[in-house]
């Protein structure tokens, strides 16, 4: 039989008096209005250890959304015997089952969950409607259904056969836990990261990042409410390296599906490799972790479009994304056509609250997050070799708010031109329009990461040229659009270099991670 084929959930607009928007409205007001107290979720059970932490909206810190539950490293392995506990059944279950799980999970995120998830994921992680509902809603339902269809499609991937020999691949779970450790950026990557494994027949331990776990109880409920079985998934919120010490320690650690810091990954990897003897099988490690993301135009770019890529590219909510912009390559002919459109852009656009629809830009995540920045954009103000041409203020008293900032460096290793920053700042470098092939080797050997890039032109030689030399990079690479917003089965999602293992999520090459397969020869 044959899953559904799947169709990217269609995008709603949330104009003024929409049903969809007066629906968001409400929830709005109606989560804003209860204090939450927030347990883990361990086998089934609502764990509550009287630990209790806040959580505050990043634009509005003084408000406290809700307290939720923090566990210590008994937590730790109370969740991982309770998925393994689980595993038995789960792996036997025949895989439609486990597809019709998320496929009702797909369904209720596209109808009943919809508004609740995209106001969790606005007020928790403060995200305006439009990026909540590109990611929250669209993404993670294509997460789902996409994901269902690659494993259908990876199980029928079967070696030849010959009168008197059937040869068969049976893509078993993998022999433990999978460890999910997700972002605070994207609701869509924390769902996607521990359901993309559980998919495949595994049980899985999930940390979210704390400024996540607002939204990430409501992702639990969807589960449960698809009917995903007791102990398949367990949620806690444990300091990372006490949940890393039990995790990495343990015989039946079978993976870990990681969005997050380059930092930590390496961090993880190194304890993997000094634990390996421990495990029962060499555990799968998959990664995405930071960028520092280009635009390079051409002499030949169209500049309004470059102008609108770095617009949205780097700014959209608020350069928190590893996919987004944050170094730009100009030619000295276009230079100033391109930055006068990115300020008139700038001038028009406001920040603010989530809850008022009209602001595009929203708080940073958090105070950590806005002193960095907030140091950064410092240092460019006081070097002469740096000009702030946009933006360049921020402000924490209600919220941890930076303003679209835009620096013009004259050195293309100035300092925001290689650090990982994180937020709403794109530096830009102008390059004599002479010296594109040059400028091709700057990009390519300014950082250790290659996650996105785009370039920008309209001769065709140097868009061959480019995704020449440019050709590890950048694990996506666009021509002529904005570095941000890959879709799900339309651009697999990933970087290699410092930016990750490149395992596509939305992908085939995904699901691939989270099986063991045997090949079974029988004579007859
Ligand atoms: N997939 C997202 C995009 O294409 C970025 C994901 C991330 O920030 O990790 O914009």
């Amino acid at each position: 039989f044959n899953v559904p084929t799947p169709l990217n959930e269609p995008v709603k607009g949330y104009a003024p008096d929409s049903p969809e928007r007066l629906e968001l409205v409400k929830m709005l007001k109606e989560l804003k209005r209860q204090e939450r107290d927030i347990p883990m979720h361990i086998g089934g059970q609502e764990v509550r250890t009287g630990r209790r932490l806040p959580l505050h909206p990043p634009h509005d810190h003084q408000h406290v959304l809700a307290h939720f539950h923090e566990g210590d490293a008994g937590h730790v392995t109370q969740a991982i015997d309770a998925a393994l506990a689980a595993r038995p059944a789960w792996a036997a279950l025949p895989w439609e089952h486990r597809a019709a799980i998320f496929l009702k999970a797909a369904d209720l995120l596209a109808g009943p969950y919809r508004a609740r998830l995209n106001a969790a994921t606005m007020l928790g992680q403060s995200k305006n409607a439009f990026q909540a509902e590109i990611d929250a809603a669209c993404e993670l339902i294509d997460f789902f259904r996409f994901n269902v269809a690659f494993m259908q499609e990876l199980y029928g991937q079967q070696p030849i056969s010959s009168p008197g020999i059937w040869n068969r691949l049976e893509h078993r779970p993998l022999e433990g836990f999978v460890f999910a450790l997700t972002p605070f950026n994207f609701t869509s990557i924390a769902g996607n990261l521990p359901t993309s494994a559980a998919l495949m027949g595994n049980v899985v331990v999930w940390k979210p990042a704390y400024p996540q776990i607002y939204s990430a109880q409501v992702l639990m409920e969807l589960f449960k409410e698809a009917g995903l079985p007791d102990g398949v998934i367990n949620l806690i919120y444990v300091d990372g390296p006490v949940a890393g010490d039990v995790i990495f320690k343990h015989r039946d650690f079978a993976g870990i599906h990681f969005t997050g810091s380059t930092k930590v990954f390496q961090t993880i990897w190194q304890e993997i490799g000094q634990n390996i003897s421990r495990y029962k099988s060499y555990p799968r490690i998959v990664g995405e972790t930071g960028g520092k993301d280009f635009i390079l135009a051409h002499p030949s770019a169209h500049a309004k479009a470059v102008a609108t890529a770095i617009t949205r590219g780097a700014f959209e909510y608020q350069g928190q994304k590893c996919s987004a912009a944050s170094r730009v390559y100009l030619p000295s002919n276009l230079a100033d056509e391109i930055l006068g459109y990115v300020k008139e852009d700038l001038a028009t656009v406001k920040m603010g609250d989530v809850e008022d629809f009209g602001n595009f830009v929203n708080a940073v995540i958090t105070e950590v997050s806005f002193d960095k920045l907030a140091r950064y954009i410092d240092g460019a103000h006081a070097d002469p070799d740096a000009e702030v041409v946009a933006g360049g203020t921020y402000d924490k008293t209600k919220g941890y708010f930076v303003a679209p900032t835009v620096i013009v460096a004259r050195d293309p290793k100035y300092v925001t031109m290689c650090d990982e920053l994180f937020g709403p700042v794109v530096t830009v470098h102008v390059y004599d329009a002479e010296q594109f092939e040059a400028t091709l080797d700057l990009v390519d050997g300014t950082s250790p990461y290659a996650l996105t890039g785009a370039v920008f032109a309209q001769d065709r030689y140097a868009i061959d040229l480019a995704s020449q030399r440019l050709v590890n990079a950048a694990g996506n690479f666009y021509i002529n659009d904005k570095p941000t917003g890959a879709v799900v089965g339309q651009q697999p999602f990933g970087g290699a270099r410092a930016s990750g293992t490149n395992d596509k999520a939305g992908s085939i090459l995904n699901l691939l991670r989270w099986v063991s397969p045997r090949a079974i020869k029988e004579t007859f």
